[in-house]
Parts: C-alpha cells; structure tokens; sequence
C-alpha cells in the first residue's frame, strides 16, 4: 500500500470521526455521563450502534468503505484498516454475536501495565480539593481499591501524600494525579495506561460530591480504566452507546458491571463491582500476590525446527510448546496450499479468539514474527483450516534457545 495515500486517507477520515463526536456528545444527557475517557477522536466511534439485527451485507454496505486503488484495503470505524474480506467478516461476527469485562487495545495489543508496573503504581490526591473532599477522596480511593480491584487482581496502587501538595501532571514523582474540576459534563474522568504522563489524570468535578452514586463507585469505575477496561457498553449486547472495536474481552458480557454505565441498558444503577469485574480483572493481571515469574536470563543460541502436515476446514493442528526467553525472537514461516491459518500464543495454546499472533490471510502463506513477552517461556503454535479444501502447509520456525 502506498503510505501517503495512507496517511491522506486518514488525515480525511479524522475529520469525519470529529463531526460525529459533536453529533454524539450532543445526544446524551450530559449529567448521567460518568467519564469523558473514551471522547477522544481516536476512540470514539462513528457507528451508533444497534447492530444485533444486521446482515453482513448490510453492515458491509452503511459501515464499510473499500479505497479505490489496487491492493486497497477495507475502512471501518472511520480509520480502521481491515486487510481482506475474511477480517472483515470476522469484525462482523464480532460485532452482532460477540464474547465479554473488556480490555483497551491499542494497535491490537492489551493496553495494560507490566508485571512489575502494575504492583507499583502511585497517585497524589491535590490539595485544590475543599478539606472535606479530599478526606472523601482518600476514602473512596481506599475502598475501591483495597475492597475491590487490589482484592481481584494483582495490581497495587499507592497513594503517596507527600506530593500533594503538588500534585500535577507533570509530577513525576507519581504514576498518576487526581485533582478537582468543575463545571464538567462528565463527573470525572480517566485515562488508559498508554497514556503518557500529562494524560494521566483522574479529574473529580464538583458535581460527583452530589451524586446519587457513591463516590467510590465512581472512582472504582475510573480505576478501572487506569488499569485499562474499557466501557462494557461499548459490547454490541447493550444495544446502545457504542464506542468502537479497539478491546479485546476477557469475560461473557456483565450488563451490571462497574465498567457498564447504567444508563446504556444497564442492569445495575449502583457502580459496584460484580463477580466477572473481578474475573476479568484477574484474567488481565493474574490473582492478587502472584506475579508472574521473572524473566529468564537472556543468552542461548539460534535455533529453527521444521513441521509439515495437513489440516481439514475447522480443524486444529498443535504443536508441543517451544521453550522460549523473554526479549528474544521468535519467527513462524508457514507456506502451503488452499488456506490453512497460522496461530501463535505465548504461555497457552492458541484458540480462534486468543492469540498473539495470527496473520490471517487468504491462502496459506503467513509469517508470525514476534518478540518474547516479559514472563513468557513457553511459545504454542497452531494451525488451523479456513478452506473447505484440505490444506497442506510447511512451518519453519527461528527461535532462540534458553
Ligand atoms: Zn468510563
């Protein structure tokens, strides 16, 4: 694909993306609106989605666009690319029947802390605050996080009062900054752990001191998205205020979740935690008090094997796991005829919906090339078939050896 095309394509869809924020923001009651993390053009979504009764060819027809030009790809959602038509019924599948507390994805990756950042996070909580604010801060804080995601998740998050009193987002001195505002449509809001220091910040306005909401309802919801949940309304089962597509789930659908804003067909109206808040927690972060292991030393040798085989439509071909260091390369070339898929996960065996890798193309010629994760040794591969046609296929794979 032509890059400048590329980049004249996007420069245009942005400002489509822009005018429908303006159209959506003006739709909502702005009192009931709980944080504006997800009003970025980046992330907000064109589509207002009941997209439950959608047929693919209708869906393909109001929220798709193909560029023009040979080896042009498929446009959704503004500004996201979809390679070829299989993707792109995949995105649809997803969309009108899709999995479950769901986490932001940025380029396709968790937007998620590491191992190690995530049991050292810290916060101020600014002295712009009235006194008898502040202490309901403090408190709140405390209960949402050790009653509820530093119980679920292995996550720590510390409030470190000596920088109070200068408690900005330029303060490097803490992860995060949480400070007063007023006057807001939002009553408060957050940021994703891909944020960069600035954006860090949980902003309190007045009005959630008044709310029927506990405030610890409120601060565990924005909690949630400095740990990178996104909204569970965003899931098509809402029916309704639909966000986009850039998440990846990690329960069933919780209609009654923190993450779920009660007014987009929410089951709950109290912003307290459920069970699959802390199962989906859990899943992203591990249990509370057990990392994952450290990463092994580096070092070792380059190695490569090699696998042929055969494999029918919607059948699994698995590997034994490869033993693998963190920080080193690992590189899957599969060649072969009709259309097999090529599938690598790190720590598990690959399945249709969790992977860390899979290219998949039309035919049968893939390549995964990969970095390994930080705690990560062990490297499954997995072929599958897409065809009706058996496929054959021949794998090599370059990894290097602890
Ligand atoms: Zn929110």
């Amino acid at each position: 694909m032509n890059v400048e095309d590329w980049k004249l394509g996007r420069e245009k869809t942005r400002s489509i993306v822009a005018a429908s924020l303006a159209m959506v923001v003006a739709g909502c009651g702005s009192n009931l609106d709980i944080d504006a993390t997800i009003d970025t053009p980046d992330q907000m979504e064109t589509v207002q989605a009941n997209s439950v009764d959608l047929t693919y060819e209708d869906f393909v027809q109001q929220y798709v666009y193909k560029e023009p030009w040979e080896g042009g790809v498929y446009i959704y959602d503004g500004d996201t690319p979809v390679a070829n038509e299989k993707q792109l019924y995949e995105l649809y599948q997803k969309l009108v029947s899709p999995p479950s507390l769901i986490v932001n994805t940025v380029g396709g990756s968790d937007d998620k802390w590491s191992a190690s950042q995530a049991v050292s996070l810290t916060y101020c909580i600014s002295n712009s605050f009235t006194a008898s604010q502040k202490s309901a801060v403090i408190s709140a804080m405390q209960t949402a996080l050790e009653g509820g995601w530093e119980t679920f998740a292995n996550v720590n998050l510390t409030y470190d009062s000596s920088q109070d009193s200068n408690c900005t987002a330029t303060n490097n001195n803490v992860t995060f900054d949480v400070r007063p505002v007023s006057g807001q449509s939002y009553l408060a809001r957050a940021f994703f752990p891909s944020y960069s220091r600035s954006q860090r910040n949980i902003l309190i306005d007045t009005s959630a001191f008044s709310t029927s909401w506990p405030l610890s309802g409120i601060l565990g919801h924005e909690l949630g998205h400095v740990l990178g949940f996104r909204h569970e309304h965003t899931r098509p089962e809402a029916g309704t205020c639909f966000e986009d597509n850039n998440w990846r789930a990690l329960t069933p659908y919780d209609s009654a979740s923190i993450m779920h804003y009660p007014q987009c067909n929410g089951s709950a109206n109290t912003l307290a935690f459920t069970t699959r808040d802390a199962e989906g927690a859990a899943a992203l972060y591990g249990a509370p008090g057990n990392p994952p292991p450290p990463p092994p030393p580096g070092g070792g040798n380059e190695q490569t094997a090699t696998a042929s085989g055969t494999v029918r439509r919607s059948r699994w071909v698995y590997y034994s796991p490869i033993t693998v260091d963190s920080g080193t390369n690992f590189r899957v070339v599969m060649t072969g005829t009709n259309d097999a898929d090529l599938y690598v996960r790190f720590g598990a065996q690959p399945t249709t919906t969790t992977y860390n890798c899979r290219p998949y193309l039309t035919g049968s010629n893939e390549t995964c090339d990969l970095t390994v994760p930080a705690g990560q040794t062990q490297a499954y591969i997995g072929v599958r078939g897409y065809s009706s046609a058996t496929s054959s296929y021949n794998l090599t794979v370059t990894w290097t050896g602890p």
